[in-house]
């Protein structure tokens, strides 16, 4: 998948300096030593949500990164994971989940293409009609195209050929068939190229996914 949003360099947090903080020796500084919670499959490479100042989603970085950026108060903890700390020999941290920096930082975004890939992935490569995952995969026009209806974020859905075949050149009403999920321009977040495609529940209210 290309990746449509460029992954930020950590040098951006730190404009001022010349060269980008090694993270593995800053850390080792601070000796710690992953988590101290047995039965969490939480890594310091377990992905963190980064919020710009006012709160936007901007990135996801590694928890080792974003616990560079909290040791030097670049950034605040804005959740973090029940039930896992991190141990070093200084003390006990909370596991960050998302991340607040602590100045605003311009960040430039592509547009996300208008795709049928880029719909699918969107979706979650599942029918927003019956839920399925395991049929072949159109794109559907929920008001059709033949009605006046756009090549549009919020006109595009994933349909499975069974569910498309059964709207046929019907707006969902008049098929009696129901949007899982009202489609929507999807956030750049959810599209760069580490994204694992899971979204962590403590993200949810950041990445206006209710
Ligand atoms: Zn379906």
């Amino acid at each position: 998948m290309r990746n449509t949003c460029a992954k930020i360099p950590l040098s951006c947090y730190f404009p001022r300096r010349r060269t980008a903080f090694n993270i593995t020796s800053a850390l080792q500084h601070h000796d710690f030593d992953g988590l101290n919670e047995p039965g969490k499959s939480f890594s310091l490479n377990a992905k963190v949500l980064i919020l710009n100042q006012s709160y936007e989603p901007i990135s996801i970085c590694t928890t080792k990164k974003a616990l560079l950026l909290l040791l030097l108060m670049k950034a605040d903890i804005v959740e973090e994971r029940s039930n896992a700390s991190i141990r070093s020999v200084r003390g006990r941290y909370p596991f960050p989940s998302v991340i607040r920096l602590s100045a605003y930082l311009r960040v430039p975004f592509k547009k996300i293409e208008l795709s049928r890939k880029n719909i699918l992935r969107r979706d979650g490569m599942r029918c927003n009609y019956c839920g399925t995952t395991h049929s072949p995969l159109t794109v559907d026009h929920i008001i059709p195209r033949s009605r006046g209806g756009n090549d549009t974020w919020e006109n595009l859905t994933t349909a499975c050929v069974k569910c498309n075949n059964r709207k046929g050149n019907r707006t969902p009403d008049e098929a009696n068939m129901r949007l899982q999920t009202p489609p929507k321009k999807p956030h750049h977040v959810l599209f760069l190229k580490h994204y694992l495609g899971k979204v962590d529940e403590a993200w949810r209210p950041y990445l206006f996914m209710d």
